[in-house]
């Protein structure tokens, strides 16, 4: 029993920092609705420890081995956070461009006075007004992820550098133009 304790236990095959972890995943609502999964054979990455998952996925990953499962509930405060009533708004359907399709669902980005984007969804389109709610789409749900780890090794110091994973098979070195903003 105390060896199969040990086993994986701190190793570079178990998840922690720094850990490249490649996982698939379902994700639930309490309702048992499955809302996203990771695609058959294509697991997801990432780099433990950088905040690159919810926290509260992320925390319950620590220390798992290649090939175990865990059912992760999350909490909204610890996912896309709690609802906030008050960030539902309307406006004046003349704001938006004539022509312009507005269906309940669409998501926007909306600029406010110093240009800044702000993603929202079209609540409810009427003749007068078009009611946006800045709540993220997931805002006061509990989220249930069903996770299977399908790989872990150690970053290498370039991928920490970058704080990604970079592909297994290619040394590639993408364009960082874009995040890096050269
Ligand atoms: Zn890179």
């Amino acid at each position: 029993m105390a060896d199969q304790e040990n086993v994986g236990a701190g190793g570079e095959n178990t998840v922690q920092d720094g850990s490249v972890v490649h996982f698939e995943y379902t994700l639930r609502l309490d309702s048992g609705e499955v809302i996203d999964h990771s695609i058959e054979g294509e697991p997801l990455s990432y780099i433990h420890g950088q905040g690159q998952l919810l926290p509260g996925l992320e925390r319950e990953l620590t220390g798992m081995a290649v090939g175990e499962s865990k059912n992760v509930s999350v909490e909204p405060e610890d996912a896309y956070g709690k609802y906030d009533p008050t960030a539902v708004q309307a406006f004046p359907r003349s704001l938006f461009p004539e022509g312009m399709p507005l269906e309940v669902g669409m998501v926007l980005h909306v600029p406010d006075r110093e240009g800044n984007l702000y993603e929202a969804y079209i609540q409810e389109v009427t003749d007068e007004e078009v009611v946006l709610n800045f709540n993220h789409p997931l805002a006061g749900q509990r989220l249930h992820f069903s996770v299977r780890i399908t790989g872990v090794r150690p970053a290498t110091p370039e991928e920490l550098e970058h704080g990604h994973v970079h592909g297994e098979d290619s040394h590639h070195h993408h364009d960082h133009s874009t995040e890096e903003g050269e």
